[in-house]
């Protein structure tokens, strides 16, 4: 094959050949663990390939809105936590949501991501009376970040017309989950990912990199598990480490392996929507979203939550440092893609092939739940 001349280890070519149909999970090993420098070029150059391949040139870009910081969880890395001292709490009302997806879609945005803690003032009807009013602003991709909720809440979000849910799973290891996350386990979480997946929601997961006790062979089980959920978008970032909380894998760890991790899912996954996550530019300011977006990435979530918001969702340290203004940040993107040599794109986004939604409400009635 003409365009894997340039990996010169025959080992390491077999092993990149096989991942994107039978992914072992000693190959995926491998190729987090491997320090030799044409190991991982090769691994990138695959994954930018494959990504050229799968999903096209286009960087899509997806307005996300922090809309409440109240959560009753208490995750013990998370800055929002229900017991992390010195938040200030805030909620915005359904009315200021959808104005806030109102300047989103002003600006072009075709996508709008509405993330929250797990707040239970946002009741079911109250979230379902959110998406309505985006709905109603257009021909607007709604995503949904909100937790976990009980199977008939889920539904009722995707009738009022949500076509997304991003709920990341975190860890695939069992045990490091329920420590991490009290109350919490890893098997209610995929349960809600299968639910949310039958449901008819294009269905995002995602994990953490270089948690305090994560290892090697647990990365791959996450790689192992996003494809075998066959999800549609996966956002994978550095653990940044939030006061009272062991500090983990250094910070040169956790950028390295979350460039490994997201070039192994798009070779493994393929045609699944890959962010150039916020956590990375935290811990790389300049340089991580080229990286990202050369290793895999094809998508970024510009942050459209009101300024007056915005720095108190701050799940961890730092992540205020990197959000600049609207305009000013989307014309740096835009000059980044071209420097790339890649297009800006403001369509929905949908997952390649994805059905239109009349398609998918065609369907519905008929899903075995
Ligand atoms: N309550 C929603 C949204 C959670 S915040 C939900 O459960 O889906 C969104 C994501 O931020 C989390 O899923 C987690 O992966 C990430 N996150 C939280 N704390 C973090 C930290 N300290 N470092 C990096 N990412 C973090």
């Amino acid at each position: 094959m003409a365009n894997r001349t340039y990996i010169s280890d025959a080992d390491t070519a077999r092993r990149l050949a096989g991942l994107g149909n039978s992914p072992a999970r000693e190959d995926l090993v491998y190729f987090l663990a491997s320090r030799d420098a044409t190991v991982t070029d090769a691994l990138y150059r695959e994954a930018d390939r494959a990504r050229r391949q799968w999903v096209g040139d286009e960087i899509h870009l997806r307005a996300i809105i922090e809309f409440s910081n109240h959560c009753r969880r208490d995750c013990r890395y998370c800055g929002i936590r229900r017991g992390f001292p010195g938040v200030t709490r805030y909620r915005m009302t359904v009315s200021e949501v959808i104005d806030a997806a109102a300047a989103a879609v002003a600006m072009g945005y075709r996508t709008v991501v509405l993330q929250s803690g797990e707040d239970g003032w946002f009741t079911g009807d109250r979230i379902c009376r959110m998406v309505e009013g985006i709905k109603g602003l257009g021909d607007i991709a709604v995503t949904l970040a909100v937790g976990e909720r009980p199977a008939a809440e889920y539904r009722a979000f995707f009738d009022a017309g949500a076509d997304r849910y991003l709920l990341k799973h975190e860890t695939a290891d069992p045990e490091l989950y329920a420590g991490l996350n009290p109350g919490m386990t890893l098997e209610a979480r995929v349960d809600c990912l299968r639910e949310l997946k039958a449901i008819g929601f294009q269905t995002g997961s995602g994990i953490m990199i270089g948690l305090p006790g994560q290892t090697l062979e647990s990365l791959a089980d996450d790689i192992l598990l996003f494809r075998e959920l066959d999800l549609d978008m996966i956002g994978c970032g550095p653990y940044i480490p939030v006061a009272g909380c062991p500090t983990g894998w250094s910070a040169a760890d956790r950028e390295e392996l979350s460039f490994r991790v997201l070039a192994l899912n798009r070779l493994v996954t393929r045609d699944t929507h890959l962010p150039s996550t916020t956590a990375l530019s935290t811990l790389n300011e300049n340089d991580a979203r080229a990286l990202a977006l050369t290793r895999g990435a094809n998508v970024i979530m510009p942050n459209l939550t009101p300024e007056r918001f915005r720095r108190f969702y701050e799940i961890y340290p730092s992540k205020k440092r990197i959000e600049v203004d609207n305009l000013a940040f989307r014309t740096e993107l835009e000059a980044l893609a071209a420097r790339l040599g890649r297009g800006i794109s403001l369509g929905r986004g949908d997952r390649p092939g994805w059905p239109v939604r009349s398609e998918v409400d065609k369907q519905y009635g008929e899903r075995p739940i």
